[in-house]
């Protein structure tokens, strides 16, 4: 698929399930064709009006409110259209027949982005900014994504490759004319621009991966004798999240991980004893999985019982459960009682703060993606490569490849092979 692509599409760009309006969505050369059929002259541009839907015999599909939205500026930068239906199953089904018998066909996922990024409306990092807003599930996650749809993060990318373009031209002056009387300074100057850069990706490659894990959420192992209340304490912070706790039907995971929200971060639970009590030779995949997640947690929680001994060099948090039977008061843990309730605010603050910290970033905006990051490892992998370099060849040919691998990241080079990898994970209709 190119930018010239010539297939009208449409898709359902609103959620499943009862709902009061459905919006469809078409993109393509033949939106305008299509909106005419179905009622009648086109609307003014990106003006809602509200008309009947026909099908080619003339009978009354729905009385819906219809959107005309001629490219350049449109989402895709196609002419598009956006019809808002009645959202009942059968009304969406008839328009998408009466859609597809004009030879229009269903998007595939993330086609509509796709088409935005090829017409140059957004770059690669922008496009999936917008897969990230769609799937923003707190506050954090959403002004992250936010940030990042508005340029933020493609700008610090782009201001990387312009400079090391300047850089780049320089160094092919030296190559190309090596008998003329450049400055001096010329050389030392490249090779400052290509330190600084090398130290400024570098940095911004050792952010203790804030944006991704904002991104993806955390995990904390949850640790400790059986019987000390590790299940109780888990089933106690999902409780006031219960709307929000998203267990995955079907899976072993289910049993032992449980999905909260600390701090405007989704935070996966997992029940390290819980791990061993599921083993079983079907499942042995899923608890493996969870087994490593757990090993790479971002938070230990060892619970023990309140009064009882713990190992202080363990690290990570100590929570004494049960503090309704005995006392504790030693400074080193968090008193709690999953039965009445006693210090559970206080936990939740504690891994809430946690949470933030492991994720908060100020400064420039962090890296979100591991896409990201392997193309900016390959860029100060070659720009060391230039440093060291002695030819001038060689010099110039590891610049050229650094502007390469930064170049992948928003999308002004090579990208066909890793589109298909990107616009995959979307929904259909975005
Ligand atoms: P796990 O094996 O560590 O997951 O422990 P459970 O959550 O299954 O709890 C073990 C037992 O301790 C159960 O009988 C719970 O009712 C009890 N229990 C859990 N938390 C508390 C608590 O805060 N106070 C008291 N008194 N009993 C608790």
């Amino acid at each position: 698929m190119n930018a010239g692509s010539a297939a009208t599409i449409f898709a359902h760009a609103s959620g499943a399930g009862r709902a009061a309006i459905a919006v469809l969505r078409i993109s393509g050369p033949g939106s305008a064709g299509a909106l005419r059929a179905l009622c009648g002259r086109l609307p003014a541009p990106r003006r809602a009006v509200a008309r009947a839907l026909r099908d080619a015999e003339g009978g009354l599909l729905d009385r819906a409110m219809v959107l005309w939205l001629p490219g350049p500026q449109s989402y895709t930068g196609e002419d598009s259209a956006e019809l808002h239906l009645h959202a009942g199953r059968a009304v969406i089904e008839a328009v998408a027949d009466a859609l597809a018998a004009q030879g229009l066909r269903p998007a595939e996922a993330g086609e509509f982005t796709r088409r935005a990024f090829l017409n140059g409306k957004m770059d690669l990092v922008a496009a999936e900014a917008v897969h990230d807003l769609v799937a923003a599930e707190t506050d954090a996650q959403r002004r992250q994504a936010l940030r990042q749809l508005d340029g933020a993060l493609g700008n610090v990318y782009r201001d990387w490759s312009g400079r090391l373009r300047l850089a780049l031209a320089r160094q092919e002056a030296l190559i190309d004319f090596p008998d003329e009387d450049l400055p001096p300074e010329v050389e030392a100057d490249l090779l400052r621009s290509v330190r600084s850069l090398r130290a400024e990706i570098g940095a911004h490659l050792d952010d203790g991966q804030r944006g991704e894990k904002l991104r993806e959420g955390l995990f904390f192992a949850i640790t400790g004798a059986p019987n000390v209340g590790k299940s109780s304490l888990i089933n106690a912070l999902a409780e006031r999240d219960v709307a929000i706790v998203s267990a995955s039907p079907g899976t072993t995971r289910d049993a032992i991980e449980t999905r909260v929200i600390l701090g405007g971060v989704p935070v996966t639970l997992v029940d390290t004893a819980g791990l061993r009590d599921t083993i079983d030779p079907i499942e042995a995949e899923g608890v493996r999985r969870a087994y490593a997640r757990a090993a790479s947690a971002d938070l230990v929680i060892t619970v023990i019982e309140a009064g009882g001994p713990f190992e202080a060099s363990a690290g990570g948090l100590i929570v004494a459960n049960k503090c309704d039977l005995h006392t504790d008061e030693r400074p080193a843990v968090l008193p709690v009682s999953a039965l009445t309730g006693m210090g559970l605010a206080a936990l939740r603050d504690r891994l809430a703060a946690e949470a933030t910290t492991l994720t908060q970033s100020s400064g420039p905006p962090p890296l979100t993606r591991a896409r990201h990051r392997v193309s900016l490892q390959a860029a100060a992998r070659w720009l060391t490569d230039a440093e060291d370099a002695v030819e001038p060849e060689l010099r110039g040919e590891s610049m050229r490849l650094a502007l390469r691998a930064l170049g992948t990241i928003t999308g002004q080079v090579g990208v066909e092979e890793i589109l298909d990898s990107i616009f995959r994970q979307f929904c259909i209709g975005k």
